[in-house]
């Protein structure tokens, strides 16, 4: 539409007159003239003024209200249909929330300040049995109750409720037991509400005690190992001594009597023995080790004089494979403050091993004193070189794990446990020391014992309890 304005309707409404001027100056020859153009022009605008704030203004202003009222409407009819989605996605969320706590194995609940239940899940049906209608509007202390509501007020005050633990009896009259977590709801600075989680962990406590349950069966079955094993072990033990001493006393008898053949099926007999006896050892010195029951006893004692046991007790091995022994201990090699037994004995085993893993060879038994000089202590270094089958590179991981030979040494007729190294590692860690070695398939090994010269303490971890 074509819009009015003040100069506009004026304009249109002064021609309008000028024309009636003119028209009755035609007619009747009235107001002819300047006077009557004045007039004409003044009765014009007067009367297009008057148009303009009576017809034009008003419709003007009720164009402009009712283009506001139109924005309006459209504004608040976009907000409402905004709202209207929110709410649909919000009742969306809602939901998808309430199928969620559903699906959840935990009961969760809402309290308000009062401990009056507002909100819980499915959950509490399948674990306490009742529906969640049954419980919502309600104390909580209806249903849990041998609850300690004072405590659970005191943990709430101090950030929260963390695994409390207590029985209930469900619908089919068991006793299962309840874990309950819960924290206050803050808004502003205020707490409005409680929330939180209630777990059935029967099961778990069930598991723990039947864990425990096997634990101490074991523990004790284990110990009734132990004690088996000692008393086996002194009548394994004292049987081979016998055989021992008498195949010893048998082989020099026949020495004398110049009878050799029988002076050699005394060695053998002996050699079989010695051999059983290392086994029964072994065996019962790694149970001893795996059940915490080995005791040290520390003492000053002579270095030359345990090398000398040493090769006197594996000569017969050593020679059996016609291997020749190289002794290099310094005379002034002097003491050393250990357990000699088991100094002696992982020696032994060393010895013994590459006696047997040695044929046509040689073997180097040394010991030096390592001075580290100043306030470093002292140690002794015992090492034990061959020129056998060697150790291939595969295997360097394994065989100081108890029980490992390389390719099974029992079928391939070395005899052994595989617990000699085993033992041996646990010896030299206990006083402190460390067990390594060298080797090369098909050119020998050398195993090197490095033990302080002065065994301050024995790790605690490895001592009898
Ligand atoms: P075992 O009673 O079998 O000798 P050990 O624990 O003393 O048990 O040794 C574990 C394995 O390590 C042996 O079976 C052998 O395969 C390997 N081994 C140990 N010492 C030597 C050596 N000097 N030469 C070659 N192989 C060795």
């Amino acid at each position: 539409m074509h819009r009015l304005n003040l100069w506009r309707t004026c304009l249109v409404t002064v021609l309008f007159s000028l024309g009636v001027v003119l028209l009755s100056a035609l007619a009747g020859g009235v107001l002819q003239g300047w006077p009557g153009i004045v007039v004409a022009v003044v009765a014009g605008a007067g009367a297009g003024y008057f148009l303009w704030r009576t017809l034009v203004l008003p419709a003007r202003e009720a164009e402009r209200e009712t283009a506001v009222l139109t924005t309006r409407l459209a504004r608040s009819q976009a907000e409402v249909a905004n709202q209207a989605r929110t709410a649909v996605a919000l009742r969306q969320q809602t939901e998808h929330l309430r199928s969620l706590f559903d699906l959840a194995s935990d009961i969760i609940y809402v309290l308000d300040m009062e401990g009056t239940v507002v909100f819980v899940n499915q959950a509490v049906e399948e674990i306490m049995g009742y529906r969640p209608e049954d419980v919502l509007g309600k104390h909580f202390l209806v249903f849990t109750g041998g609850i300690d509501e004072e405590t659970l007020w005191d943990q709430l005050n101090q950030g929260g409720i963390s695994r409390y633990e207590f029985t209930f009896e469900n619908h089919q009259g068991q006793h299962i037991i309840l874990e309950l977590n819960g924290h206050f709801m803050i808004e502003g600075d205020q707490p409005v509400a409680i929330l939180g989680i209630v777990r059935d962990i029967s099961k778990r406590k069930r598991e723990q005690t039947e864990l425990r349950l096997a634990k101490e069966a074991a523990e004790k079955a284990a110990e009734a190992r132990t004690v088996f094993l000692a008393n086996m072990g002194h009548e394994l033990r004292t049987p081979l001594s016998v055989i021992i001493g008498y195949a010893d006393i048998m082989g020099q008898d026949a020495l004398s009597s110049g009878q050799d053949e029988y002076w050699v099926l005394a060695q053998k007999i002996k050699q079989a023995a010695q051999q059983l006896r290392t086994i029964v050892n072994d065996v019962l010195e790694i149970t001893e080790i795996e059940t915490g029951q080995v005791s040290f006893l520390l003492e000053t004692f002579d270095i030359t004089a345990v090398i000398k046991r040493v090769v006197n007790s594996n000569r017969t091995a050593v020679e059996a494979n016609d291997n020749e022994l190289l002794i290099l201990v310094p005379p002034d090699i002097g003491f050393m403050f250990a357990d000699q037994d088991k100094v002696q004995r992982a020696l032994e085993n060393l010895l013994n091993n590459a006696a047997k893993f040695t044929h046509n060879g040689s073997i180097t038994l040394s010991v030096t004193r390592s001075t580290g000089g100043g306030q470093e202590p002292e140690w002794i270094v015992f090492q034990v070189a061959d020129t056998g089958i060697g150790i291939a590179p595969e295997q360097h991981e394994k065989i100081f794990h108890a029980f490992e030979q390389v390719d099974k040494s029992f079928t391939r007729g070395y005899g052994g446990t595989g617990l000699g190294l085993a033992i041996n590692q646990y010896i030299c860690r206990a006083m402190g020391g460390k067990i390594s070695f060298t080797s090369e398939a098909g050119h020998g090994s050398t195993f090197t014992m490095r033990l302080p010269a002065k065994v301050t303490a024995v790790d605690s971890m490895y001592v009898r309890a």
